[in-house]
């Protein structure tokens, strides 16, 4: 049996804003690269990776991100597996992934007011 590892954020405060955690077999990384134009209302782009480290094959995962203030989802690579709006969002993929891989799940759009920080990010399968 694999050791429960709690997960760890790490938040930065930089414009790249960014999440990194490890839970389960995965590793996962979030980061915001495009924030609204003129810091209001608007669209926030986030990257999500996950590195994956296991002795399993699969070929679906599900993503949680949780974010410091409500967002609506706009659009990802993944089918939306919750409310459309709200702090967290859950979005199921159909990565197939080796024991041993890194995965990019794309962008994934969201729109939010001024301050939008990811406070953490789970991927499991
Ligand atoms: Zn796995």
């Amino acid at each position: 049996m694999r050791k429960y590892v709690k997960p760890i954020a790490v938040v930065n405060s930089n414009l790249a804003e960014g999440v990194y955690a490890a839970s389960g077999c995965y590793t996962a990384t979030a980061s915001i690269h495009q924030t609204p134009d003129g810091g209001g209302q608007g669209t926030y782009r986030i990257q999500v990776n996950g590195k994956h480290d296991a002795d399993h094959t699969k070929e679906a995962q599900t993503l949680t991100i949780t974010f410091n203030q409500s967002v609506t989802y706009e659009s990802s690579n993944g089918t939306l597996a919750s409310a459309a709006t709200g702090t967290t969002l859950v979005i199921n993929y159909t990565y197939h992934q080796n024991p041993q891989d890194n995965i990019g799940l794309g962008d994934l759009v969201v729109t939010s007011g001024a301050g939008l920080v990811i406070n953490d990010v789970k991927i499991s399968d």
